[in-house]
């Protein structure tokens, strides 16, 4: 290559070759940081909800023409701000790290794409996963979460840390929205908290072709 050819040279266009070389990988260097900082969430280094958007824009299309189901789990800490209050922040931002590890740790295709949305709130997105599945993963999910033990002497439900999680998915077919997805899946975490937490709750995305054909 030319550049690899003046940068070996002993004079100044060498040097000057030398030094433009350095700044090309500097300014990579950097880019790769800006975009790594505002893709992903510095406590937990999952996606954060500016990386969920960049990437709903390829994996929505896709599963419409592969023409396969596609779910959301929503996942929110029970109790969390009685935790903050006791165990004070840092532990709840450790308790955030843990949570974080068992969603990276469980959700590992390629096309999984799990984020922090913000606060004590997480999503995970899976592509070519029908209810059932969902619905399992989002579980075991729930009860690995459970079953680390993390104290949690001021919730009124449990003695450890436990979450709620939403599922929705939408069947292959559907041309599915993620607001529209979110909110649903947002419905089935509220009604997994009034039903005393700790528990996953699934539906289906209520299209409004479903709909009609239910009035009829
Ligand atoms: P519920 O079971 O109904 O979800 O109750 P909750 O107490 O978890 O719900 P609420 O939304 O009232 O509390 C969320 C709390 O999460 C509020 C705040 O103390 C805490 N929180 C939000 N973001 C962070 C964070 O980044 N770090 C820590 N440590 N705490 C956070
Ligand atoms: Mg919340
Ligand atoms: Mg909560």
């Amino acid at each position: 290559m030319m550049t690899t050819y003046l940068t070996e040279r002993h004079d100044e266009v060498g040097e000057l070759a030398r030094q433009f070389q350095q700044l090309v990988e500097d300014l990579k260097t950097h880019n790769a940081q800006l975009l790594e900082q505002s893709l992903v969430d510095p406590l937990t280094k999952l996606g954060n909800r500016r990386m969920l958007e960049n990437r709903i824009d390829v994996a929505l299309p896709l599963t419409r023409r592969l023409d396969c189901a596609v779910s959301v789990l929503m996942m929110d800490v029970d109790h969390f701000k009685p935790y903050n209050d006791y165990y004070g922040h840092p532990a709840g931002d450790e308790c955030l790290v843990q949570i974080s590890g068992v969603l990276r740790d469980t959700f590992r295709r390629e096309t999984d794409i799990v984020v922090r949305l913000g606060g004590e709130e997480f999503l995970v997105l899976l592509i070519d996963t029908p209810s059932q599945e969902a619905w399992r993963l989002a579980d075991a999910t729930r009860s690995m979460i459970q079953a680390m033990g993390i104290p949690h002497e001021y919730s009124p439900t449990a003695d450890v840390v436990t979450v709620s999680v939403g599922v929705v998915t939408s069947p292959p077919g559907t041309s599915a929205d993620i607001d529209d997805m979110i909110a649903c899946a947002d419905e089935a975490l509220y009604s997994c908290k009034a039903q005393g937490r700790n528990t996953t709750q699934a539906q289906m995305l209520s299209s409004p072709a479903e709909a009609l054909e239910t009035q009829a």
